[in-house]
């Protein structure tokens, strides 16, 4: 890594099981500045406003605001699936257009987002318009040999020798999961030749979109929808690819292997980071379970950065349950901090900490010059430390306790983003 970026973050990749420094990329504009280039796995659109969904996006955007505050410019890129089976069930279940569906959902994701404070993604493609370059994708594939095709268009996953390397699963405990996600699919003449195998592209039901391809009328297979899109907005390698843990098999399994079949390049992603599960009342949060608690649920109780601290303050690898009282002293925290911002000056009429004046800020991570050294410096290692949020936020108690507004404000720019503290 270069010195000039200043950047000593360091992060826990999945595939080497360390914690690594972030990987960052030339910045093509700005000579001997980086570029951080991270794809993360979105939603498919028919479940939005799952406290899961936020506590991922809330800690990837935690990495981007604490990577952009350490002088690293990120081009960041979040998949929508438009184009996925769950939507589409839902669709028929409900007696809705899946388009329409998706269109909702989407809508409600983007003002779960908007309201917890993220900066936006650059670019979030959505599989229904990116058509072309998944097929260009799936040709390639073709082409090097690394597909067959029976009632679809198969990648075959034993032509790539590190399946099971990123989730470090056995062929059995591979398996085992495929099974348990109803992903298993036929094995026979007709059909595929492995059970690890996956579709590049299939057959579309009469109820759902397809497209022309020299494989047939039909649309692409889930894993290739992100190797494409990431490829296309980003490169053949990028320097991370996240998402929640439920994505690293078969997900992320597959895509590494068919993006690092295709293009040869090796590593498709240099670090690869997951979220872990949120739980309620004992078990994953779950529709099916009857206990979702939703975005739109919690803000009704408390103001959004509240619920944004009380997200990012569990540490993103970690699973965790998802606690009223745990929220409700969040907001206190906010409550307190809101006053000491108020009282400064430092809110917008909206609730929002107001942006620092740059020529004001002090240096070292664009901490303004009136936020006590040693707050600013115990916070920065704790972020640097793999993101460590616990200990982050408890410099930003001690900062609210000393009424230090300057770092607490700081602090709460990265934490709670642009989220409404009142
Ligand atoms: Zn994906």
């Amino acid at each position: 890594m270069s010195p000039a970026s200043g950047c000593t973050i360091r992060v826990f990749d999945s595939l080497s099981r360390q914690v690594i420094p972030l990987p960052l990329s030339e910045d093509g504009g700005h000579p001997g500045g980086r570029t951080l280039k991270l794809y993360v796995c979105g939603v498919t659109p028919y479940d939005s406003g799952h406290m899961g969904h936020a506590f991922t996006f809330c800690a990837f955007d935690l990495l981007v605001r604490w990577a952009e505050a350490s002088g690293v410019r990120v081009r960041y890129v979040q998949n929508v699936t438009d184009v996925d089976d769950p939507l589409f069930e839902r669709a028929r279940r409900d007696g809705v257009g899946w388009k329409e569906l998706a269109d909702r959902e989407v809508g409600r994701l983007l003002e779960d987002m908007r309201a917890l404070g993220w900066r936006p993604p650059d670019v979030m493609p959505r599989v229904s318009a990116e058509i072309p370059a998944i097929l260009a994708a799936v040709d390639r594939l073709v082409e090097r040999g690394f597909a067959y095709q029976t009632d679809a268009l198969y990648y075959a996953a034993g032509r790539y020798p590190d399946y099971g390397g990123l989730s470090h699963l056995s062929r059995r405990s591979m398996l085992r999961k495929l099974r348990d996600e109803g992903l298993l699919g036929e094995v026979g003449p007709g059909a595929k030749r492995d059970p690890l195998d996956f579709p590049l592209w299939r057959r579309s039901a009469p109820d759902e979109p397809s497209w022309p391809s020299r494989y047939g009328e039909g649309r692409p297979g889930w894993h290739i929808e992100c190797s494409a899109m990431s490829m296309r907005y980003l490169g053949d390698q990028v320097d991370v690819h996240g998402g929640g843990r439920d994505l690293c098999f078969s997900h992320h399994e597959s895509e590494r292997a068919q993006s690092e079949s295709l293009t040869g390049c090796v590593p498709f992603s240099r670090a690869w980071m997951h979220t872990g599960m949120v739980r309620y009342r004992g078990h994953k949060m779950s529709k099916s379970l009857g206990n979702l608690v939703v975005v739109p649920e919690a803000l009704a109780r408390v103001p959004a950065a509240a619920l944004r601290l009380y997200l990012v303050a569990h540490r993103y690898r970690r699973d965790w349950s998802f606690r009223w009282e745990g929220l409700v002293g969040a907001a206190r925290l906010i409550a307190e901090a809101a006053e000491l911002l108020r009282r400064r000056g430092a809110l917008d009429p909206g609730g929002r900490v107001r942006p620092f004046d740059a020529a004001k800020a002090g240096g070292r991570r664009g901490a303004p010059q009136e936020a006590a050294p040693d707050l600013v410096a115990r916070f920065s290692a704790a972020m640097d430390d793999d993101l460590d949020t616990p200990r982050a936020v408890r410099a930003l108690r001690a900062a609210v306790r000393r009424a230090d507004a300057a770092g607490a404000g700081w602090m709460l720019r990265i934490l709670c983003g642009e989220a409404a503290l009142t």
